[in-house]
């Protein structure tokens, strides 16, 4: 497909987002773009097929709008990794440390089989500690995690370094 789409020229950097000093990458612009969201998920779809998955888990909030449309495109199932409380039945969790504190991502704990092939997907790989703790989450829950992907990258931060999983993103920042 189309080789001359520029993802970047649809990603809207946003200064002093959510605080002062940070540069926030906004894929609301190319969400909004109907023939770009599509060449965008169309790359991601030739990133995950190989990797064979069974299933797709997407982070809360952003992960949800690539990892359901791109679970249904590929013909596979699609789990939500959420914040605290959100998911009914019994979940299961994974906490983790914060620049200041910490967080907690949960799942359902029937959400997949001993063994399943499930691939990871965020927005945007930052520090990699959302990430990790996916990871750590779905192999909690008995999954092999084969990859981790993304679709932007902020290479600076050196996130993949924190993952013993491999990345793929499609566009990446210095
Ligand atoms: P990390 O845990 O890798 O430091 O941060 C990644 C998480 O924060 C992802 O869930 C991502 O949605 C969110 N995030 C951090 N910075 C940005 C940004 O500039 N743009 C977007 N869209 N998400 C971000």
């Amino acid at each position: 497909h189309d080789a001359a789409f520029d993802l970047k020229a649809h990603i809207r950097s946003v200064p002093d987002f959510p605080k002062p000093g940070i540069l926030f990458y906004d894929i609301s612009t190319l969400l909004r773009d109907g023939p770009a969201w599509k060449a965008a998920m169309a790359r991601l779809a030739d990133v995950v097929r190989p990797h064979r998955p069974k299933l797709l888990a997407g982070i809360e909030s952003r992960g949800f709008l690539l990892a359901a449309p791109l679970a249904l495109e590929l013909g596979l199932g699609f789990i939500m990794l959420r914040k605290p409380r959100k998911l009914p039945g019994e979940t299961i969790g994974f906490d983790y440390d914060l620049e200041y504190g910490t967080d907690r991502i949960e799942m359902q704990a029937d959400a997949v089989a001993p063994g399943d092939r499930v691939v990871l997907l965020d927005d945007l790989l930052a520090t990699g500690g959302t990430m990790a703790a996916g990871v750590q989450l779905l192999r909690k829950a008995g999954a092999e995690v084969p990859l981790a992907a993304a679709m932007i990258e902020l290479a600076f931060l050196k996130g993949r370094e924190r993952l013993d999983v491999p990345v793929q993103t499609l566009i990446s920042y210095d």
